[in-house]
């Protein structure tokens, strides 16, 4: 496997960064996690916004252009031959010295694409759902570290899935410090009820994902009414269905939440329909290119 670093494709063996990286030092930087389904990535452009947005907000200047990123990331798929990858863009404000002052790192920035296969989850979650739980850990507040960033500081998140798994459960839902439903470790969650689907605002603690977005807009289209909305996890215990959306994970049905079953805990009607359209939309909504 090769890997892109700093504009060289190297084997994944000499793929190496210096211990004084700010990425691995302190997780100053910012990432991506992207897909390409049979020769399409999915939503590259909406992926490189949020990047750049990502930096941006944490001062972090990235000297390649957003069509240079894009150029090597698909230089790095065709060189893995790769036409259904998960695709993991890094970039870290690179190499400093041991203080936190990120001037010392200034023009040093590590950029590195990983081009890879990924299951995030066994196939039978998918066909028969996921039983997940609420986790002590809150969602960091968006005054602190604001959950918009994609960012390399990510043990938030790790604590939250340490939890789950330190019960026995795949999957931790995150509450916000107010105690609202913010979204998973790494996904965004959604509701049905009474034919409505609901997922909270952003501003409640979630990163705006793509594949929610893709999933507003399938929902659009199968003109079922979606919303926005403040959640607490009494709706979550009493909805007809619950998914979560994200590139790594797709989309993945959940039926039982801290012991409570939803609906009938079984993958809903609705939660299949979607994950049949999202299948069908990574067939169409992707940037083109040839091993
Ligand atoms: C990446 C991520 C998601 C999912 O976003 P997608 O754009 O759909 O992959 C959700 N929550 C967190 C915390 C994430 O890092």
């Amino acid at each position: 496997m090769k890997v892109y670093l700093n504009g060289k494709l190297v084997d994944k063996k000499k793929a190496c960064i210096s211990v004084f990286d700010h990425g691995f030092l302190y997780g100053d930087g910012v990432f991506e996690g992207i897909r390409s389904y049979d020769g399409l990535v999915f939503k590259l452009k909406e992926h490189i916004d949020r990047l750049y947005e990502s930096a941006h907000s944490i001062n972090l200047d990235i000297r390649l252009t957003p069509k240079q990123m894009i150029d090597a990331i698909i230089k790095t798929l065709k060189a893995n031959e790769l036409k259904d990858a998960y695709i993991r863009l890094i970039v870290s404000r690179g190499q400093g010295d041991l203080g936190l002052d990120p001037r010392k790192c200034r023009g040093n920035e590590t950029i590195v694409i990983i081009t890879d296969k990924i299951k995030l989850y066994p196939e039978k979650l998918y066909k028969e759902g996921m039983e997940i739980i609420t986790v002590p850990t809150v969602r960091n507040v968006s005054s602190a570290l604001n959950p918009q960033i994609k960012s390399l500081n990510y043990l938030n998140n790790i604590l939250a899935k340490i939890e789950a798994v330190n019960s026995g459960f795949q999957e931790a839902l995150m509450l916000n410090a107010q105690g609202y439903v913010a979204e998973c470790t790494g996904d965004n969650v959604f509701i049905l009820k009474n034919g409505a689907m609901y997922t909270p605002p952003h501003y409640m603690g979630s990163l705006k994902g793509i594949t929610r977005n893709a999933v507003i807009g399938i929902a659009k289209k199968l003109k079922i009414s979606c919303q926005e909305q403040v959640l607490t996890r009494h709706e979550i215990f009493v909805s007809d269905e619950c998914f979560l959306t994200g590139t790594a994970a797709e989309i993945i049905p959940v039926v039982k939440v801290d012991a409570r079953a939803i609906g009938n805990a079984k993958p809903g009607k609705v939660t299949k329909k979607i994950m049949k359209e999202f299948k069908k939309l990574t067939k169409t909504a992707g940037v083109k290119y040839n091993t």
